[in-house]
């Protein structure tokens, strides 16, 4: 801009020079020219006085060789010349400045040499005696003028040039320089030309606009931002050449990168196969899928191509934790299948028993005891459907109804419900410890104790112990049930939990056992957020203990 103004003001001031200089020199010109023509018509006046009196003697006395001076006769004939011979020279009957005289007693004319550097002004007056005297002076013509004063011009010319540069320049500087000072973060501060005052509010409403979306941004990008971090599924956005534009730490944790990753190659922190080609099947068909377990989890990868104005624009993938379900689709698989089977054992006691007595096989004093058999089988298969249909109704996760209660009524309960039971095994039962009130669902708290305590005398000596004891402390309740009997080998105390495990199938089979109890306590336990401890020596005795938070 400072140039722009330095040229502008350069470029009218040079033309405004350079006319001002061809004014002057023609004013000058045209002046002094009048004041010769002046000088030369007094001149003439002289020596129309002198040669009206003397006659060409007075002429030929006249020294001064400055002038040139013509005496014509009426027609035309020069009868004297002080520069020339006068017999040489032709007739000036043609002369405008001499018609001129012999018509109104003066004449004045110009003319310009033949090669326009000179021009001559001639003055002619008519004598008495009609005769005509002429004068002229040779002047140098505009042109010739020009061109003598053309190095004086050129370097005046050259000064004013650049003394008119450098005041340009400093003139340019002092217009730009407050606009250069422009404070525009401030607009409305500004103390500068009213002319820039409509720009200076106009930056004012663009910088308040700016300031308003960028906040907006900021704060959406914020918000974006919260959300993919606390996400619990891993998420990367990639572009169109699979560089990584985001990444959140759920992702990164999956892939163990860092926010370093972002702007590199999606290859430097995923290499599988299976992943590159659901890259591939995404980019064609808009989406892709595919499993892979990773860090012991099993993840679902949703790839999504992302378009805009029918252009891909990158990738979105999607991790997501899928074990959990992948676990209860292969426990609901296995359960299916042991269920089957367990129903399929006594189903078929009972169908082969039934045919034998059907067919006559049986002799008549081992009827009872068959169908004693079919009974017995038919029970286990009753209390096999009622497990099943427990640890369904858990699977569910319905809501129960909760409430206060107190397992040391529970564990009495479940102590009157087995006393029979332990009594044939000759198994003493005991109760003690503190009231163990909290807020639960009563039926679940009473599977627990239940199936502990058959458990203890299930797998109890003839003649053994089974205690229960409640602890009560500020955060939970402990339910302890310790026994004396064959206790469980350290490698299956953990697998005793798992549905149909059973350490002695047999044992388990003759003592009405489904391998499902401890499944239903399991289940009962995590629902009320506890824990089990299982201390357990094989051929000394087991103690396991329950806590359930308040
Ligand atoms: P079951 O119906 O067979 O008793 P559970 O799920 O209740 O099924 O128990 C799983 C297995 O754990 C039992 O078959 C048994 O082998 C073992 N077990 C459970 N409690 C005890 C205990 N108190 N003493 C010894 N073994 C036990």
């Amino acid at each position: 801009m400072t140039k722009k103004i330095f040229r502008a003001i350069l470029s009218i001031s040079l033309v405004i020079l350079a006319t001002s200089l061809l004014v002057i020199t023609a004013v000058l010109y045209n002046y002094f020219g009048e004041a010769q023509r002046q000088q030369l018509r007094d001149e003439l006046r002289f020596a129309a006085q002198g040669t009206n009196q003397l006659g060409e003697e007075y002429l030929k006395g006249l020294s001064s060789n400055r002038y040139r001076l013509t005496w014509i006769a009426k027609d035309g004939t020069v009868l004297y010349e002080n520069h020339a011979n006068r017999v040489d020279m032709e007739n000036h009957a043609d002369r405008e400045e001499f018609k001129e005289a012999l018509e109104n007693g003066t004449g004045s004319s110009s003319r310009y040499s033949t090669t326009l550097m000179t021009k001559t002004l001639y003055e002619a007056v008519q004598l008495p005696d009609k005769t005509v005297l002429r004068i002229a002076i040779q002047q140098a013509s505009v042109m010739a003028l020009m061109v003598e004063l053309l190095q004086p011009i050129i370097f005046i010319f050259l000064l004013a040039a650049l003394m008119v540069a450098w005041v340009s320049r400093r003139m340019a500087e002092k217009i730009v320089q407050p606009l250069n000072q422009l404070d525009l973060e401030m607009p409305l501060e500004n103390d500068t030309y009213k002319e820039v005052s409509p720009l200076l509010r106009r930056i004012h409403l663009q910088n308040q606009e700016i300031q308003t979306k960028m906040q907006m941004l900021r704060y959406k990008q914020e918000e974006f931002q919260q959300i993919i971090s606390n996400m619990q599924e891993g998420l990367i956005l990639l572009d169109d050449k699979q560089k990584i534009i985001s990444i959140n730490p759920s992702a990164e944790r999956l892939f163990f990168a860092d926010e370093r990753c972002i702007g590199k190659d999606f290859l430097t922190i995923c290499r599988t196969y299976e992943m590159q080609r659901a890259l591939q099947n995404a980019k064609k068909h808009g989406n892709a899928q595919y499993q892979e377990t990773r860090n012991d989890s099993v993840y679902r990868f949703d790839i999504s191509c992302v378009m805009s104005d029918h252009v891909e624009r990158g990738l979105l993938i999607l991790a997501v934790d899928v074990t959990e379900q992948v676990n209860a689709e292969r426990n609901r698989q296995e359960f299916t299948a042991n269920v089957s089977h367990e129903l399929k054992t006594p189903i078929q006691s009972i169908v082969g028993s039934a045919e034998l007595i059907e067919n006559g096989l049986v002799k008549t004093e081992d009827l009872p005891r068959f169908v004693g058999h079919i009974r017995k089988e038919a029970t286990r298969l009753v209390t096999l459907i009622e497990d099943i249909i427990r640890l369904s109704q858990m699977d569910e996760n319905k809501v129960m109804p909760e409430e206060d209660i107190s397992i040391r009524s529970i564990a009495e309960e479940v102590k009157d419900s087995l006393t029979d039971m332990a009594e044939k095994k000759h198994v003493t039962l005991q109760v003690s410890g503190h009231e163990g009130c909290l807020h639960g669902v009563n039926r679940m708290v009473y599977e627990i104790v239940y199936n502990l305590c058959d458990n203890a005398i299930k797998y109890n000596k003839d003649g053994g112990y089974v205690r229960i004891n409640i602890t009560d402390s500020a955060d939970d309740v402990c339910i302890q049930i310790e026994d004396n009997g064959i206790g469980i080998a350290p490698e299956y105390q953990e697998k005793i939990f798992e549905r149909f495990f059973r350490v002695d199938k047999s044992h388990s089979k003759l003592s009405g056992g489904t391998g499902l109890g401890l499944s239903i306590v399991k289940h009962a336990v995590k629902h009320h957020n506890g824990r089990i401890e299982v201390d357990s020596k094989l051929g000394e005795g087991t103690c396991i203990r329950v806590y359930l938070s308040k």
